[in-house]
């Protein structure tokens, strides 16, 4: 099916409209169409191929919420109409242990939304910058949020599990000082959900317009990083650190604020490596630092439901898709509060 699309032709083209083509649903595959898509800081890394694999053209979105539109025979959980979100995977081998534990964020063989490998044409997935979307029914989420809020939903496919999935992990609960490194898309995710799971929250900005603003989100303290008298006052006082920062920086600056035992968990993927952190701001306090990529099929659904018992969503800004080059060089200065998502309708106009 000939689709409306958003893409680049080459790393140093621009973002451009483009018409793909979709699969009809075969016996497993939901039909979705796209009403809005997030955009996340890994769509410019790949787009612009700052990480290795990208293949052109290049449609990114992995933050996508629509309409079943089609269903195909012999699928049941999903009818045409349903408010359903697609993330970061639409497909994996399904059997590996990481799948059989709902973990297909770590199967060797996941798809993802854009830049994976496919049969369809032209055999590479076209992610969420077009107007519609097939997905065999294992990787199809369903929203439970008021419709009014669709598209405020929409990053939480990514930025939300990104950072529920580690803070789950590592049992961040009441009683936990967390810190929250680099206020953007993820990171003021990152704050609602601490908050929501009952820690007291400390965001990290450079940024210091964001200071009143992080407070807005939940955060409890808000530190610029910048000001070694703020980091000096969070010293060996945290018990977690989820850090999404977008650019290699100075790990050792945030080491030096976790307690005896503490974990810093990275999520942020800069293209180029950070400096290796010093040894003895690891062993001299037992600390660890961890990674941590998206989350399972499971963890998303579960991640959802808690947003929408809770009434969490992004705080975002909307763009027409023509919009989508200006909006990535905004978002390389970090200069929007907290996450642009693309109206698709606009690509009709
Ligand atoms: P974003 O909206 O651009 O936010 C990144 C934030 O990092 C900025 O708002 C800024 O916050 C801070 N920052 C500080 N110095 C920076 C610099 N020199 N350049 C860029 N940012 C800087 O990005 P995002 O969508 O939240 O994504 C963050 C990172 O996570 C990206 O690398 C993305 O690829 C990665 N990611 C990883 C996963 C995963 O599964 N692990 C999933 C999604 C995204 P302040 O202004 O507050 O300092
Ligand atoms: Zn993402």
């Amino acid at each position: 099916m000939p689709t409306k699309a958003y893409g680049a032709a080459a790393r140093d083209r621009p973002l451009e409209p483009m018409l793909i083509e979709r699969r009809a649903p075969t016996a497993h595959d939901v039909e979705i169409d796209i009403a809005y898509c997030g955009i996340c800081h890994s769509d410019l890394h790949q787009v612009r191929a700052e990480w290795e694999g990208t293949v052109y053209p290049c449609v990114p979105g992995h933050e996508i919420v629509g309409r079943v539109s089609a269903t195909g025979a012999r699928v049941s959980a999903f009818q045409v109409g349903d408010l359903v979100g697609i993330g970061c995977i639409v497909d994996s081998c399904k059997h590996c242990p990481d799948c059989s534990d709902g973990l297909e964020n770590y199967c060797d063989q996941m798809v993802g939304t854009y830049n994976g490998l496919t049969t369809d044409a032209p055999g590479h997935t076209l992610g969420g910058y077009s107007e519609r979307i097939v997905v065999h029914e294992r990787y199809v989420l369903r929203i439970r949020h008021a419709e009014a809020h669709l598209a405020a939903v929409a990053p939480l496919l990514c930025a939300g599990i990104t950072t529920y999935s580690p803070l789950r992990h590592w049992k961040v609960s009441a009683g936990h000082k967390v810190g929250i490194v680099g206020i953007g898309g993820l990171g003021h995710m990152g704050i609602k959900l601490a908050r929501a799971m009952g820690a007291h929250v400390v965001a990290f900005t450079t940024s210091e317009s964001k200071r009143d603003a992080a407070s807005a989100l939940g955060a409890h303290e808000t530190v610029v990083s910048r000001n070694p008298g703020e980091m000096a006052a969070q010293a060996k006082g945290l018990d977690f650190i989820l850090n999404t920062v977008a650019a290699p920086h100075d790990l050792d600056a945030f080491f030096a604020l976790l307690k005896r035992d503490g974990t810093m968990v990275l999520v942020g993927a800069p293209a180029t490596p950070h400096p290796s952190p010093q040894v003895f701001n690891l062993i001299t306090k037992r600390r660890s630092l961890a990674g941590s990529m998206i989350g399972g099929i499971p963890e998303t659904q579960e991640m959802l439901d808690f947003c929408a018992e809770r009434g969490i969503v992004a705080d975002i800004e909307m763009i027409r898709a023509d919009q989508i080059n200006d909006a990535y060089e905004r978002m390389l200065k970090g200069d929007v509060k907290y996450r642009f998502v693309m109206e698709i309708d606009s690509m009709t106009e």
